[in-house]
């Protein structure tokens, strides 16, 4: 069993998430089994009560936990299937220290934070580590926080446990390039580095994230003064498209450097074939263009939609397209000569979503995609938007709303799930994970799938109010996907319309560049039939490469 440890320095968001997850993938196409997990220094117990502006998406696992987006990208570039053990905050540690305070287990003893809470969280390292070869574990925040202070300290006990050459720790770190000086800096690296020896960790790898080539010069500088060897300072420069973070990390003989220092580089060389060529290909030589709106209102941050942002790039690899996203802001489209915007795209797609600020906008969206028959795809909330919608507009029923934004709807087409009408506390209650979906023959969902009993992920409070579905069916609107247990509505979609479809659970979760979304795909397929094919001009074939 090995472990690979991957720490931050100098500043956040510097993508060690997706370090850690292309590392995986080169090891997992030399044959390992990999794990990638993440521990997060923040006290919130999961990242499910967190704003977006906050913390960005929240990533939902098959067993139903709310976890950090980086769980994504790990899902997202090797082939395992994450648990809620993957994925642990300091709130969760200190929770269960101090249940077992309150029950005694610690038979009188002073609890600390040094054995207590350190014993924990190495644990759940071992816990996390059965059956896989290789387990990678990426601490959030960066080196010298006081919140990570205790999970370093564990990591250090840890490699000392299990002996120093079964773990691997990289550090993630900034080479910024200061303008006025005209060059790259080594000196937060060196300062970042010092800091985690301070607490007894020497990392084996610097992974060096820079806007400019790292040259030899500043590779040796790294080198003497962070304490490793030339060649373990790996150059993270970069990258026009993310899938092709594995073939540059693969270039800087990143994943060499990890089979060789644990000592399996004869047993899993590298191998002849790599598919992150052929997706990078597919990313960067598309062959057709269309438009996407997506309608969202965090649509001026980064992470708040990442896996749907994803998923379309997914669903244009299917389709040898380039994807060009239009994110609009939902309350642009509530003013005059908002919904002028539409007009451009060749598809519109409304991603899932809380409360009720910009719902009449997103509402308005999916009414004109409706009418002018263009592509809709509605995720979870977007669901809720288009049923809304055509009981106002289809069916006439004016005030049709959902509980959610007017408790007092006369026509509550949307209402609160029976079993959350109880439930007071927000942490980790709404419907969470993976439920089976049951697909009516013949519709756009059965021909997308290809199967008629699919599993999707859920975060929802929500649901279609069944006292309506009768009504809603009468009118033109098909119901083609239930949870056959409870008879739920899943997906719906519109007669006589080319593509409009939308879902209750979040397919987002579970789309893969090598395997895209058989929904994300169809979609944008529907958008490039639309968008009358869409023949690439060769300027932007040029642009995109
Ligand atoms: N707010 C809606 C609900 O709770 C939709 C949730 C979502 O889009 N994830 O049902």
């Amino acid at each position: 069993m090995k472990y690979i440890f991957v720490t931050g320095g100098v500043v956040s968001s510097l993508g060690k998430g997706l370090t850690a997850a292309a590392l995986g993938a080169l090891l997992e196409l030399r044959g390992l089994k990999v794990r990638i997990q993440k521990f997060d220094p923040y006290l919130n117990v999961d990242p499910g009560t967190m704003s977006p502006f906050q913390h960005g998406e929240v990533y939902v696992l098959e067993d139903g936990a709310e976890t950090d987006l980086d769980l994504g990208h790990y899902e997202r570039f090797t082939s395992g299937k994450l648990s809620r053990l993957n994925s642990m905050s300091s709130g969760q540690i200190y929770e269960s220290v101090i249940q077992k305070e309150r029950r005694g287990a610690y038979l009188g003893n002073t609890v600390q934070v040094i054995p207590h809470v350190t014993n924990e969280i190495k644990e759940r390292i071992y816990q996390s580590a059965k059956d896989v070869d290789v387990l990678i574990t990426e601490i959030g925040g960066t080196t010298g926080d006081i919140e990570g202070l205790p999970f370093v300290e564990a990591l250090r006990q840890f490699a000392l446990e299990v002996g120093r050459n079964d773990c691997i720790f990289i550090h993630v770190t900034l080479v910024p390039f200061l303008q006025a000086a005209g060059e790259l800096k080594t000196k937060p690296t060196q300062q970042s580095v010092a800091k985690l020896r301070e607490i007894g960790i020497q990392p084996h790898i610097i992974a060096c994230r820079c806007e400019h080539p790292l040259d030899a010069g500043l590779r040796d500088k790294i080198s003497l003064f962070c304490n490793v060897p030339v060649k373990a300072v790996v150059q993270a420069a970069d990258v026009s498209s993310i899938y092709e973070l594995p073939l540059a990390l693969q270039k800087e003989g990143l994943d060499d450097l990890v089979v060789e220092l644990f000592g399996l580089a004869q047993k899993y060389p590298r191998p002849e074939k790599n598919i992150w060529h052929e997706i990078v290909r597919r990313i960067k030589t598309p062959a057709h263009e269309v438009s996407i709106g997506v309608v969202g209102k965090y649509i001026e941050l980064q992470d708040a939609y990442k896996s749907v942002y994803e998923s379309i790039t997914h669903g244009g690899i299917a389709n040898n397209c380039k994807v060009n996203i239009v994110r609009i802001d939902a309350e642009d489209l509530e003013k005059k000569d908002g919904l002028k915007i539409l007009k451009t795209l060749d598809g519109i797609l409304v991603p899932g979503g809380f409360g009720d600020r910009g719902t009449e906008g997103k509402i308005a969206a999916a009414r004109y995609a409706r009418e002018n028959k263009i592509p809709y795809y509605g995720l979870c909330l977007g669901l809720q938007i288009a049923v809304i919608e055509f009981a106002r507009n289809v069916l006439k029923l004016k005030d049709a709303n959902s509980m959610e934004f007017d408790p007092k709807t006369p026509e509550p087409v949307i209402n609160m799930m029976e079993e959350q009408k109880k439930i007071i506390d927000k942490g980790a209650t709404m419907r969470l994970g993976s439920y089976e979906c049951a697909l009516t023959p013949g519709t756009l969902a059965a021909k997308a799938y290809k199967q008629t009993s699919i599993r999707e992920r859920h975060r929802h409070r929500f649901e279609v109010n069944n006292a309506y579905v009768g009504q809603l069916q009468r009118g033109g609107m098909i119901v083609s996907g239930i949870n056959p247990r409870r008879n739920l509505v899943e997906i719906i979609e519109i007669k006589d319309h080319p593509w409009f479809l939308a879902v209750q659970f979040h397919p987002e979760f579970q789309s893969k560049p090598n395997i895209p979304h058989p929904l994300f795909a169809a979609f944008i397929g529907a958008a490039l039939k639309r968008g009358k094919g869409g023949k690439i001009s060769k300027k932007t074939a040029k642009r995109s490469k």
